[in-house]
């Protein structure tokens, strides 16, 4: 018999057994039950989160001819019409080959004739975000007032592409990444039925590295026990099968940046490029594993959310205390970017020993960081480094010079000099009161990525450049936006937003009203949202974005915030 991936062969038939989305599942389940379907539904959320799956139960349960607690059956006609792909009642259209406008009036025409069969027609498009503006348009009409026996479900990973015309139409369920426990005890039961054994670290690193993506577990999980067929998965069986390094690497390979023994860190490297290692995951992995020391430097009480063994906790912990809290933050930047230069690089290797080199001699950094790091560190070393140290006060001074230069020229500096201050006080306690602040009010996912996002961004003098150019150059900018967003924003004024630090937290935007054109949907998050997509595609800076109608005083902006405590209103660029 074929084999059959475990993700294909294990998918969910019940809402029951869809896992990690309780929420969507007993919503749908209920209105099941009490006959209070909508007719349109709209899934989104990353790859592998359940939303093809809930669509297709949802599908077999409408036309199901006895539903149980709001499922299908799986037994009658109609569901088994389903599960084998032959039924004409739910029709199944994937938008990234089918965009077209004519794919859409396909649809319209189809809706005008009720099912010879069954109660309802449904249609479920799937990456809705790749139709045509104008299949849109043409969608929108049929989404109005679809007939009583028409379901329609849409499913995207991408909502910022979906018109806010069309998110207004539908029910909108955001499909959550799943968390880690979850999976690997899906995967745990999954084992169990087919009879294979793994430890449950092995499961739970493989639930870690899928990032919460179900269909992402079951296939790493595939390829893990395909590699190790009849044997029991252990942890390190499932590493060396995904490609993955043992953390003790990144122990070794950071004391020695931090011991500045240049040999030991190039034969480290040497070995994981001959390991046959991908070296842009070997690096998303070491600026996690930093990521994880500096959470535990900052905040102990993290170590709930970070879930990792004992043993690994304490020895990150020992390793932080003998690195500088603004050594790791620019250690964490500098291998952001060499992954993204991994990801466009054919000299890999190369790219991955510059980057490394680059963390172990920060003076090759030109920028004021760079020099900061390598102040620090030679304060820190008690042997005769005092003439070194002189050198760089001096560049420092120079760098100063520059700057009271610019202000001259009527140049807003202020965050640079923020920067220089704090670098010097060494501790900061307002990151880190902004950092817990956030940490009371979401789930331990979204804590991790929200403290991560912001610590970065907030350190991050270069982010804050890259939005002072958006914002110099918003009228190019926009007349790149498509459709309604161009029309939306035309005349409108883009400054950069700063916070009390007067540090760019975000792009405030002051919309001209346009009587011809539908801008309030640009005035919720989603339209900002939409915004800020727009933004990433045409200049590749990612910014949190804020419209205001022009006149309007901003208080129901300041409300809403970018997230930091204190928005100042616009300072004026030139
Ligand atoms: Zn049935």
């Amino acid at each position: 018999m074929a084999y059959v991936a475990l993700y294909r062969k294990f998918r969910p038939e019940t809402f029951d057994e869809v896992k990690g989305q309780d929420a969507i599942v007993t919503t749908l389940k209920n209105q099941m039950k009490h006959d209070r379907l909508g007719h349109a539904y709209l899934f989104c959320g990353t790859r592998g989160t359940g939303k093809t799956s809930v669509a297709k139960i949802l599908a077999k349960a409408v036309n199901c001819e006895n539903p149980v607690d709001g499922s299908p059956c799986g037994e009658c006609a109609s569901c088994k019409r389903i599960a084998t792909g032959s039924d004409v009642n739910v029709i199944e259209i994937d938008a990234a080959s089918n965009n077209g406008v004519d794919n859409v009036r396909q649809i319209r025409e189809g809706v005008q004739y009720p099912p010879a069969d069954a109660k309802k027609t449904v249609y479920i498009i799937d990456e809705v975000h790749m139709l045509s503006m104008a299949a849109f348009n043409a969608l929108l009409k049929t989404l109005e007032e679809p007939p009583s026996y028409v379901l329609f479900i849409l499913a995207t990973t991408e909502l910022h592409k979906v018109p806010v015309t069309i998110k207004s139409r539908c029910q909108r369920y955001d499909f959550r990444r799943i968390d880690h426990t979850t999976i690997a005890d899906r995967m745990q039961y999954i084992l169990d039925e087919e009879g294979t054994k793994a430890t449950r670290e092995a499961l739970e690193y493989i639930a870690r590295a899928a990032d919460g993506s179900m269909r992402d577990a079951l296939s790493l999980l595939d390829q893990c026990v395909s590699y190790y067929l009849g044997e029991e998965l252990t942890l390190d069986m499932a590493l060396r099968a995904t490609g993955a390094v043992n953390t003790d690497i990144f122990f070794s390979l950071e004391q020695g940046i931090v011991d500045d023994d240049t040999v030991k860190v190039m034969n480290l490297v040497s070995d994981v490029v001959w390991s046959g290692t991908e070296l842009t995951r070997f690096t998303e992995d070491f600026c996690m594993f930093l990521r994880n020391v500096l959470f535990l430097k900052l905040s102990p009480e993290i170590q709930k959310t970070l879930d990792l063994p004992k043993e690994t906790i304490l020895s990150m912990r020992g390793l932080g205390e003998v690195i500088e809290e603004d050594m790791l933050l620019r250690e964490i930047n500098v291998l952001r970017e060499v992954q993204q230069e991994l990801r466009l690089s054919s000299l890999k290797r190369i790219t991955l020993e510059m980057g490394i080199l680059r963390l172990m001699r920060p003076e090759m950094d030109k920028d004021l960081e760079g020099v900061l790091n390598r102040l620090i560190r030679l304060e820190n070393r008690a042997d005769g480094a005092a003439e070194e140290i002189g050198n760089i006060k001096k560049e420092l001074a120079d760098q100063e010079g520059e700057i009271e230069n610019l202000k001259e020229n009527g140049v807003t500096i202020q965050s640079v000099s923020a920067d220089l201050g704090k670098g010097y006080s060494q501790d900061n306690p307002s990151v880190e009161r902004e950092a817990e602040d956030m940490i009371t009010k979401l789930s331990p996912e979204e804590q991790e990525k929200e403290y991560t996002d912001r610590l970065l961004q907030y350190y991050s003098s270069d982010v804050a450049e890259k939005i002072k150019e958006v914002a110099g150059n918003w009228n190019s900018t926009v007349s790149k936006f498509t459709g309604i967003t161009r029309r939306a924003l035309s005349g409108a004024k883009a400054y950069p937003e700063e916070n009390q630090d007067g540090r760019v937290v975000g792009i405030l935007i002051i919309a001209k009203k346009i009587d011809s054109v539908p801008q309030n949907d640009l005035f919720d998050r989603e339209g900002e949202e939409l915004v800020s997509a727009e933004i990433m595609r045409i200049t590749g800076v990612s910014v949190k974005c804020r419209i205001v109608f022009e006149g309007d005083d901003g208080a129901k902006g300041a409300k809403r915030g970018l997230g930091f405590t204190n928005v100042n209103f616009p300072i004026e660029h030139k």
